[in-house]
C-alpha cells in the first residue's frame, strides 16, 4: 500500500470540512472492510485517508420526528442489535445478518455498504422496501432524498465531491412497516447474493388486503430496482399464497438480470419470482405477530 495523510475527523461537519481542506481524491474510511482493499491496489495514493470513525454523530440509532434515523456509521452488527431496530424490522436485521462473517459486520457500516453501491449489496433492497431517504452534507450545507435515487449505477451513487454520507432514515410514515428480506448465494455464508429480494406491505386488520404494498431487488439490475407492476397487482388484494406468487412472477419479468460466471440470467428470473414470495411471506408473519401482540 502507498502512503498517505491520515487525519481524523470528530464529528460529520469537521469530516465535511476535511474533505474540502484535502480535495475531491481524499477518501473517506469508515469500516475500511472495501476500502482498504481498494486501497492496495491502486495506482496512486490518495492525498489523505479521512477516518470518520469517532465522529459519534454519525453512530447513533434513533426514533426522531423524521422517522427511524439510523447513522452512517451504524455497523451492521450494531443493526442486529439494536432493539429499535430489531422490534420493529426483523428484515433490516435479516439483511445486516447475511453480510459477510462477524469480523466483516463488526466492522462494516451501513453508509460503507450503501456508497459502495455494489448491485448485490444487502442493506439496499430492505431499505429501498422501506422507502428510507438518505441525508447528504457538504461544504454547501444538507440535502435529503430516497435512498433509491442515491443509486444511479454499479458502483456509483449521487454524491458529489466533497460530500458525506450522514445517516438514512426509514420516514415516520413506515414506522413499524412490516417488511421481510431475502438473500440467495452460492454459499449459506460469505457469499454475495446472486438474487436479494425485500417485500413490505401493511396488512389492513378488517379485510385482509395488501396496503401500499412495495417490493425491492438487488443484483439484477445495475442498481436496486423496485416492482411497480407486482406492487400494483397486490394493492388491495386479498392477502393469500396465490397472489404472492403471482406478485413473483410479475417482479421476474420486471428485472433485467444478466448471465454471469455465478448464475444465468433464466435462473436469477427464478430466483426473484420464489423470493419475492418469501419476503411477501415474511412481511405477512411480521405483520400477524404485530397484530396479535397489539391484541394482547
Ligand atoms: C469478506 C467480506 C465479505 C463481504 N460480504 C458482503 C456481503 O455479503 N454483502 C454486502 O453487501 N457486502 C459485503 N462486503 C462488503 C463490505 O463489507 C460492506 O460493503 C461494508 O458495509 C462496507 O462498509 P465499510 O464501513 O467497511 O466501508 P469502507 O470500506 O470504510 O468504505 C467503503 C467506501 O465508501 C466510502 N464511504 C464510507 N462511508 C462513507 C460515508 N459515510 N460517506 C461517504 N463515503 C463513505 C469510502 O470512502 C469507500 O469508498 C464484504 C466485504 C468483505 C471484506
Amino acid at each position: 500500500m502507498k502512503g498517505f495523510e491520515f487525519v481524523s475527523a470528530k464529528d460529520a461537519r469537521h469530516a465535511v470540512a476535511l474533505m474540502a481542506e484535502y480535495g475531491p481524491k481524499a477518501k473517506i474510511l469508515a469500516g475500511g472492510t472495501d476500502l482498504l482493499v481498494d486501497l492496495k491496489s491502486v495506482p496512486e495514493a490518495p492525498p489523505a485517508v479521512i477516518d470518520i470513525t469517532r465522529a459519534a454523530d454519525m453512530k447513533e440509532i434513533k426514533v426522531t420526528d423524521r422517522g427511524l434515523v439510523i447513522g452512517a456509521l451504524a455497523t451492521h452488527g450494531e443493526i442486529m442489535s439494536s432493539p429499535e431496530i430489531r422490534d420493529r424490522y426483523p428484515a433490516l436485521v435479516d439483511a445486516a445478518h447475511s453480510i459477510g462473517a462477524i469480523q466483516t459486520r463488526s466492522l462494516g457500516t451501513l453508509g460503507g455498504n450503501l456508497v459502495t453501491a455494489v448491485p448485490s449489496l444487502d442493506s439496499g433492497p430492505a431499505l429501498v422496501a422501506l422507502e428510507a431517504r438518505v441525508t447528504i452534507a457538504g461544504a454547501g450545507g444538507s440535502r435529503e432524498m430516497p435512498l433509491i435515487e442515491f443509486f444511479v449505477g454499479p458502483r456509483r451513487t449521487a454524491l458529489k465531491a466533497g460530500e458525506l454520507l450522514v445517516d438514512v432514515v426509514i420516514p415516520k410514515k413506515n414506522l413499524g412497516k412490516p417488511a421481510g428480506f431475502q438473500k440467495f448465494g452460492l454459499r449459506k455464508g460469505q457469499a454475495l447474493a446472486l438474487v436479494n429480494s425485500a417485500a413490505s406491505f401493511w396488512l389492513d386488520p378488517a379485510k385482509k388486503v395488501f396496503v401500499d404494498p412495495c417490493i425491492a431487488l438487488g443484483a439484477v439490475a445495475p442498481t436496486v430496482i423496485r416492482a411497480p407492476k407486482a406492487e400494483a397487482y397486490l394493492a388491495g388484494k386479498k392477502v393469500t399464497p396465490e397472489a404472492m406468487a403471482e406478485a413473483g412472477r410479475i417482479a421476474a419479468g420486471e428485472a433485467k438480470p444478466i448471465s454471469d460466471f455465478r448464475a444465468s440470467a433464466d435462473y436469477r428470473r427464478d430466483l426473484i419470482a420464489v423470493l419475492t414470495k418469501r419476503s411477501l411471506e415474511g412481511a405477512l408473519a411480521v405483520a400477524e405477530r404485530n397484530q396479535k401482540e397489539s391484541r394482547k
